[in-house]
């Protein structure tokens, strides 16, 4: 079944002789298409989450399912397939690579991928399109995230994960990212998830962007 399934997933990290109960048996679906945000105080278990749907990390319990694969099943070689083809992943503090440039940043991720997007249209469509050449210090808050957003897209995966990707921006450059989201989300009719703000989507390989 196609979208995104938790049944009663529990994670918990031990620490010597603590355990510390970072998801407490959640369950929900997603359906395929949907946008979807994921609201909740400080330590509630949102990157938790989010870290297991993007396979950098596994449940102690409970079933994950996305697009029909029971990714909490998965070894470590599956995952890291799963990681580099099927998942984009944007992060609050961008993480773009400082010694590159933004389109180099955008090639490098989708070069190790099966089915890239061309990089150039990818940072065009995020309004990127004049800033090719610059480095990421060359570039504004809001600007480096459009540049970790392009170089998550450009991979074409199935599930875009953004971790707080507004966390580090001002008020009008957050709504703008937001925006910029929603409207990736709704011309590619791919699922998006975040936390507090994190996407979603589905695949859909003849996907054709702006
Ligand atoms: P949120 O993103 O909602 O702020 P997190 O998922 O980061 O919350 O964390 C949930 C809880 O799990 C927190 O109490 C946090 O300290 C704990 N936690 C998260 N990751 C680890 C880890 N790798 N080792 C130990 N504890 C962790
Ligand atoms: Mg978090």
């Amino acid at each position: 079944m196609a979208g995104v399934q938790l049944e009663h997933v529990v994670r918990e990290y031990t620490m010597g002789r603590t355990t510390i109960r970072a998801v407490d048996d959640i369950s929900f679906t997603i359906p395929e298409g949907k946008y979807t945000i994921i609201l909740g105080a400080s330590g509630a278990g949102k990157s938790t989450v989010l870290n297991i749907l993007g396979g950098m990390d596994s449940p102690t319990s409970g079933r994950v399912t996305v697009n029909g694969r029971e990714i909490s099943g998965f070894n470590k070689r599956q995952l890291t397939e799963y990681r580099r083809e099927s998942i984009g992943f944007v992060f609050q503090f961008y993480n773009l690579m400082p010694n590159l440039t933004v389109l180099e940043n955008v090639e490098l991720a989708s070069q190790i991928c099966k089915n890239p997007l061309d990089a150039r249209q990818v940072l065009a469509m995020v309004g990127l399109g004049d800033r090719l050449n610059n480095f990421p210090a060359q570039c504004s808050g809001g600007e480096q995230q459009r540049g970790a957003i392009a170089r998550a897209l450009a991979k074409n995966p199935d599930v875009l994960l953004c971790d707080e990707p507004t966390g580090a921006l001002d008020y009008q450059t957050g709504k703008a990212i937001l925006a910029l989201l929603y409207d990736l989300c709704k011309k590619s009719r791919k699922r998006w998830w975040w936390s507090p703000t994190t996407g979603r989507w589905r695949r859909r390989r003849t996907c054709s962007f702006g």
